[in-house]
């Protein structure tokens, strides 16, 4: 099968902080993919505006050496790279000053898709915001796209969608989740909403619980100042897991349009009980293969915060009362692995006499590695000896079933900065989804903060401390092996 690509309209595409850590390691990589694809038109420019001064060829330099560096060699072609970078332009500029303003004004085109991608520290989102209105460079139809993390809780959510409100529309405002952006998490709605086979099971009648389990191998290196202000829940939970649930668990929305989408994912998280205290397990990583405990990483020696937790959400609603759905995310963990499974429940009576060998169906999406679903069946067991029971894979491994071509679908950011230049806001977070969002989180931060809480230490390279093995054994359930 081969993927089809959809070109988009002309456009300026300007990125704050052009030269830092994401542009490098995604945003420009993820350009240069798309162009290889023919997706980027002829008249298209990328306008790299961040501190420091640099000439256009000296930036070219730099996203050369970028791309050289995170798109494998395999992917590369001088002629393509070449061609590439001549749409690359750079500007000086200060989001806090007014250097480099009245330039970006002169070189900003009206008659083209204008989108501004604040890729700086969130402090600065409203510097930029208001400078692009004040100097009269974003036109009525311009597009911002904001970076995580949005927020720290309810009340800096709230105040940072004012600020952006004073200067762009709702409309206009597009609040990137990558995770939103992954293949197999649209294919989730796909396989929902586009087969009958599943939506009639989808509810608490038919599913007994869901685990989504992010894993990261990788610890706090080098970022343990921000993570300590930070932590699992909020740079995990309240985004991308909440993400994930709101999609197992909203309504068919009426259509796949962009606000009758977040509508039914806002259900979703007001619909979310308060978690209480004996439903979260909170832990910290401690030295593992010489690299250093977190304490190690963190400015503060005493920090309690948490680089693992696990949490027992509640859904009040028709459809998920009864279904629990159980959550955990760390860091430095067994292995790199994210998935959602979703486990039915048991038929109602059993005519086969092999108890031992039924286990339950479960559908397993995977988002990374192996990105794909499967769905695990009950057949007979081959051969004579009776009628035995064995579990088998349905699978639904996207390479096998639709070529190698469809290995080569855009990654996360590929695809929401090329939604952002058609304009679709479908795979972004609306403003009142993220505040609802914190409104749930707030509380359970709180919780722990008043309790002065220690997270529990767990060995590095393990799947986590032991007291999430027993949030989930108290209930007669096991979690899925991270692997
Ligand atoms: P970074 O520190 O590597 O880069 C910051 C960029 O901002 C630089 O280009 C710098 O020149 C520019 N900048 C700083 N002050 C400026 C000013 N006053 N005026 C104009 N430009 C200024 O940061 P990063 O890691 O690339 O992160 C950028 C944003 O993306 C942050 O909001 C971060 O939370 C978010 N983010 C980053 C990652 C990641 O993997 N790096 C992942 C998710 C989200």
């Amino acid at each position: 099968m081969v993927v089809r690509v959809i070109p988009v309209d002309p456009f300026d595409l300007v990125i704050f902080g052009g030269t830092g850590d994401l542009a490098r390691r995604k945003i420009f990589p993820g350009l240069y993919r798309r162009f290889q694809a023919g997706q980027i038109p002829a008249e298209a420019r990328i306008i790299g505006a961040a501190r420091g001064e640099h000439d256009d060829d000296e930036f070219r330099g730099m996203i050369a050496e970028s791309i050289a560096e995170f798109v494998p060699e395999a992917r590369r072609d001088a002629d393509s790279l070449g061609a590439f970078l001549q749409r690359l332009f750079y500007i000086a500029i200060d989001a806090r000053g007014e250097q480099g303003w009245a330039q970006l004004k002169q070189t900003m085109r009206i008659d083209v898709v204008q989108a501004y991608y604040f890729s700086v520290a969130p402090a600065l989102f409203g510097d930029i915001a208001e400078r692009l209105t004040s100097h009269g460079i974003a036109g009525p139809e311009a597009r911002i796209v904001v970076e995580k993390p949005f927020g720290r809780d309810l009340a800096s959510a709230r105040a940072l969608n004012a600020t952006l409100a004073l200067h762009f529309a709702e409309g206009q405002i597009y609040r990137i989740d990558h995770y939103l952006g992954k293949e197999t998490v649209q294919n989730l709605m796909a396989v929902r909403f586009a087969n009958i086979l599943f939506e009639p099971l989808w509810k608490s009648e038919y599913i007994d619980h869901v685990q989504i389990t992010v894993a990261e191998t990788v610890g706090v290196d080098g970022r343990g100042a921000y993570y300590d202000k930070s932590g699992a829940m909020r740079d995990m939970v309240q985004n991308h897991l909440m993400q994930l649930l709101c999609l197992i668990a909203m309504e068919p929305p009426y259509h796949f349009d962009p606000d009758a989408v977040r509508d039914e994912k806002l259900k979703v998280i007001r619909a979310l009980d308060p978690v209480p205290s004996h439903d979260i397990v909170r832990g910290q990583y401690l030295a593992g293969s010489g690299e250093g405990g977190y304490l190690e990483h963190s400015e503060n020696p005493q920090s309690r915060t948490e680089s693992y937790i696990a949490l027992k959400v509640a859904i009040s609603n028709w459809r998920w009362k009864g279904t629990p759905f159980y959550l955990r995310t760390g860091k430095r963990l067994r292995a790199r692995a994210s998935e959602i499974a979703v486990t039915f429940r048991e038929p109602p009576h059993s005519i086969f006499d092999d108890a031992e060998g039924w286990r339950e169906n479960v559908l397993v999406i995977r988002l990374q590695p192996d990105e794909g679903m499967h769905l695990m069946v009950m057949i007979k067991e081959p051969g004579p000896g009776g009628m035995r029971l064995t579990q088998v894979p349905l699978d639904m491994s996207f390479a096998e079933a639709l070529g190698p071509e469809a290995e080569d679908v855009p990654d996360a950011y590929e695809r929401l900065i090329m939604d952002v230049i058609r304009g679709n806001q479908t795979l972004f977070m609306r403003g009142d989804e993220v505040e609802a969002a914190w409104a749930w989180t707030d509380p359970i931060i709180e919780g722990w903060e008043e309790r002065s809480d220690r997270p529990q230490p767990y060995d590095a390279g393990t799947s986590g401390p032991e007291d999430a093995l027993m949030l989930m054994h108290r209930d007669g359930r096991r979690w899925r092996e991270i692997r």
